[in-house]
Order: structure tokens, then C-alpha cells, then sequence
């Protein structure tokens, strides 16, 4: 089963229901539960009360405490060009597995930039999984690493350029996953450092 979703931060307290005010603290806690990373985000004071013996409960994976930014009023703007996060959204939205060693150098390149942030490396079998955080909206991305090889990483980076210059196809457009035979290239591939955004 491949594990890649978003998690959104939550609004309120998920065990008393209070409605997180902005800049206010909260704790998230990750559980696993039938090998589904599940979020819950907690109000300080429930946290105090009945959580502080979480990391003894049954499929806990994970806790940090976070700072809860209220969303802005308006959303943005629907119709700007893709940003290299939007992108990853998109494809994570998409769940097709032949874009996962795309979202996954999306992922790369937004941790570089600061713009995610890795608050966990989980193993289920021989996978290890990230799970990043939007450090603003607080979403969480669980992401497989696709265990590319070095001579597959060119092409995923042009796949991942493309896809920000082109925008996502819609589904059930021609799509040109990235092969997996090695390419010629005139020097060793490097990771990609820049964000086309
Ligand atoms: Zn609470």
C-alpha cells in the first residue's frame, strides 16, 4: 500500500472541539492506526489533562508542539500559474503512482527552500516515508521515498520542470511518466536546488 496523502492542520481542538485562536500552541500527535498515519492536533490544556502519557499509547509514532496561524481571509488567487507547491498538492491529490518520484523531488526541493519542513522519517516494510510540514498552514505531507536511482534523477527533473511550466494534465491526457533506463548526459546528475515558482 503506498502511503502519501495531506493531513490539514485541524481548526479546533480535536478531543474538547475549542476553536484554536491565532498564535495559540497546540500539540499534534501521530498515530498509527492499521497502517494509516493519523493526525490529531490538541489544545494545551488537553494536552495537559489526557495526553501527556501519548507517547505510551498503542500506534503512537510521533508529537510536536506548533504554533497555530489562523488562515487569511481570502483565499488566493485560483488562476496564478502553478507554484512548485500548489504542484505538489495537485499531485498528491492525483494519488497516481507515476508521479511519485516527481512529488517526491517536489518535496526535496521545497524542504531546500524552507518552504517544508521534515518532521518525520517512518519505516513500513523496506519504505521509508516523510512526513513534511507546510510550516504556515501546518498541513502535513506523507510522502514514500521512491528510491530513485541516480540515473533516473534527470529525467524526474525534467518531468517536475515540465510540470511547472506546463501545469498538471488532466486525467486521462497523454502523460510521459519518467523512464526508467538510464540517459546519456554529458555529467553526474545533481539534485535540484532551484524552484521554478
Ligand atoms: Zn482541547
Amino acid at each position: 500500500m503506498i502511503e502519501w496523502h495531506i493531513q490539514s492542520r485541524s481548526h479546533a481542538c480535536q478531543s474538547c472541539g475549542q476553536e484554536f485562536r491565532d498564535h495559540a500552541s497546540y500539540h499534534t500527535l501521530l498515530f498509527d492506526e492499521r497502517q494509516e498515519y493519523h493526525r490529531q492536533d490538541i489544545c494545551l490544556q488537553c494536552w495537559e489533562t489526557q495526553y501527556r502519557d501519548a507517547r505510551d499509547r498503542k500506534g503512537f509514532i510521533s508529537h510536536w508542539q506548533g504554533v497555530y496561524e489562523a488562515p487569511p481571509a481570502s483565499p488566493p488567487d485560483p488562476i496564478q500559474k502553478d507554484t512548485a507547491e500548489t504542484l505538489l498538492r495537485k499531485l498528491m491529490e492525483r494519488n497516481d503512482p507515476v508521479y511519485l518520484p516527481a512529488t517526491f523531488i517536489l518535496a526535496v526541493m521545497l524542504e531546500r527552500k524552507r518552504l517544508l519542513r521534515v518532521k518525520e522519517q517512518l519505516r513500513q516494510g523496506a519504505r521509508r516515508i516523510f512526513i513534511y510540514e507546510q510550516p504556515r498552514t501546518g498541513d502535513l505531507f506523507s510522502i514514500p521515498d521512491p528510491d530513485l536511482q541516480l540515473d533516473q534523477l534527470e529525467n524526474v527533473q525534467r518531468q517536475v520542470g515540465d510540470l511547472l511550466e506546463h501545469g498538471l494534465r488532466a486525467e486521462g491526457e497523454a502523460i510521459s511518466p519518467a523512464p526508467d533506463g538510464p540517459v546519456v548526459t554529458g555529467g553526474p546528475p545533481a539534485m535540484a536546488t532551484e524552484v521554478n515558482s
